[in-house]
């Protein structure tokens, strides 16, 4: 690989070695926010699917990572944090010129996410209980029973584009410090930062073979995976739409999903809301990434005593959010991931304004001072939106807020939920028991109370409803990543104590 070259070259990371696709082909990848290409990239094909298949199969099966003990795994998670570390400036730009992340945001917060989460693993791995014994009890007999967890094998972790490092290390850390191996597909507009990672991983000692990367279509390597017989667990970001086709493959040979999918998330605003905190939070909440964020709270529901006034004031603040090259520490929000995307976002805005939204803010493709080649889409508001219209409901992927009216705490709980997404929510108010009442009522995976996209290693994200199933992050995780024994061990040596024998004989 190298990165000095003005077009940089990655082949597919398999077995611990760089090698080409087996067709010879690459793609190009595009940096959203010039629109030139950055790399070419191995694409691969079916066969090199099933090679990193047949590669992670003997490596989980030959013990060398799965039979290790958890400390000496652990090890190996906190060497590679440190690896992250050393060479967080690579990882940084990589991931900026092919998302379109703001280094601001990447260095400031992806990197430390990341080596934060293998550190937290680390820590649980040691202290996880991978064998429960259980008491003896009378009934059926007086036996010793254990319940093991054991990892599930070979995992394919099929990743979107908006995080492209941290969708990966939300299953990776998880994975490995089960003892499982895995083969990471990363988007096909991001798949840089998920290929040095793995270049990582095995200079801080993971052996060979664990950790696997392969480039390419999610129509044949993708689904490639998701069929595969010695594939045992799938575990998927990305829209509920390809996470629905993803359960129906996996059900042919019966393997474990997680699903983390999209997500139309709302917050409620209360009349004793502190403003100062709730508008630039709002703002936060939604625009960070360019509102590529599968929990961007995309919905906020407003009381009517205080609706003019936050409209206002969140159409003014947006003002100040500075549209740039990511590459320039003083830019706030970057591009759209790719020119499909950036005509996604502005059909939306288009249909926002059919459907009779108020548009207060933004709307345009945003252009002028170094952005004309970039997909950059100005911060959009609408006010006056209602939950029926197009924009409420459907996931825009893009810097586009809708402020909805509401005049009960019933009424705003019920607009809230009125989606067939859960991921998160969220409540502005000055009453943190009001805020925890309605927390209760709210169905999202992760409620935050006067704050957005506060995520921790130790808490577990994941969905409701539409949103998907299974959690990532927090010891939860580790259960995602392993699957359970029960061992019975007979302590009754006379036959005249199975009694239970003569259920069948006289
Ligand atoms: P996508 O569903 O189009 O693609 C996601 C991944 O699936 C890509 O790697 C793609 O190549 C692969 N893929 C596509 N078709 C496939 C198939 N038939 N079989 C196997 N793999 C296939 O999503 P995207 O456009 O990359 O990402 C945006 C979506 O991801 C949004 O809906 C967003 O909400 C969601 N997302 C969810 C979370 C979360 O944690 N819940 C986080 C980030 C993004």
């Amino acid at each position: 690989m190298s990165t000095t070259m003005q077009v940089m070259e990655f082949p597919l990371f398999i077995n611990g070695q760089w090698r080409p696709a087996s067709s010879g082909e690459t793609f190009d990848v595009v940096n959203p926010a010039t629109g030139a290409v950055v790399a070419k990239v191995a694409k691969a094909t079916k066969q090199d699917a099933e090679e990193a298949i047949r590669v992670a199969r003997e490596t989980f099966d030959s013990g060398v990572w799965s039979r290790k003990k958890p400390q000496e795994r652990a090890q190996v998670l906190v060497q590679f944090a440190q690896k992250i570390v050393e060479h967080a400036q690579d990882l940084v730009f990589l991931e900026s010129v092919s998302s379109g992340g703001t280094i601001r945001r990447i260095g400031n917060s992806d990197i430390l996410q990341i080596a934060d989460l293998l550190q937290q693993t680390a820590k649980f791995a040691m202290e996880y209980s991978y064998v429960q014994s259980l008491p003896v009890v009378s009934f059926p007999a007086s036996n010793n029973n254990q319940i093991w967890r054991e990892p599930i094998g070979v995992v394919a972790a099929i990743t979107a584009w908006n995080f492209p490092m941290i969708l990966a290390m939300w299953k990776l850390a998880p994975a490995l410090a089960m003892g499982n191996t895995i083969i990471v597909k990363p988007a096909s507009n991001t798949p840089l930062s998920t290929l040095k990672l793995a270049e990582l991983a095995v200079q801080a000692g993971l052996p060979a073979g664990v950790f696997n990367v392969i480039a390419g279509p999610g129509a044949s390597v993708g689904e490639t995976l998701v069929t595969h017989p010695q594939v045992d667990k799938v575990a998927f970001t990305g829209s509920t739409e390809v996470g629905r086709r993803i359960m129906q493959l996996a059900s042919g040979t019966v393997k474990r999903v997680t699903l983390e999918l999209g997500g139309k998330s709302p917050s409620i605003v209360l009349p004793d809301a502190d403003l100062e905190l709730a508008v630039p939070g709002i703002l936060f909440g939604v625009f960070l990434h360019s509102g590529q964020i599968c929990e961007s709270g995309t919905r906020v529901l407003v009381h009517d005593s205080i609706y003019d006034e936050v409209v206002s004031r969140l159409a003014e603040a947006a003002k100040s959010i500075r549209l740039g090259n990511p590459l320039d520490p003083a830019t706030g929000m970057g591009p759209v991931v790719s020119k499909q995307q950036l005509d996604t976002v502005l059909g939306y805005i288009e249909a926002g304004i059919q459907e009779g939204a108020r548009l207060v803010c933004g709307g345009n493709r945003a252009v002028g001072a170094g952005l004309d080649n970039g997909y950059f889409v100005e911060p959009t508001i609408f006010a006056d939106v209602t939950n029926d219209m197009k924009i409420a409901k459907e996931e825009i992927f893009g810097p586009v807020l809708s402020v909805i009216r509401y005049s009960t705490v019933e009424e705003a709980i019920q607009i809230a939920n009125d989606t067939i997404y859960g991921l998160a929510s969220g409540v502005w108010t000055s009453d943190a028991n009001k805020a925890l009442q309605i927390a209760r009522e709210l169905k999202a995976g992760t409620v935050w109370i006067n704050d957005w996209h506060m995520f921790r290693s130790d808490a577990p994200f994941g969905g409701y409803k539409q949103s998907g199933f299974g959690r990532e992050l927090g010891r939860h995780a580790l259960d995602e990543y392993t699957q359970v024994k029960h061992v019975h061990l007979s302590m009754t040596s006379e036959i005249e104590q199975r009694p239970w024998l003569n259920i069948l004989f006289n």
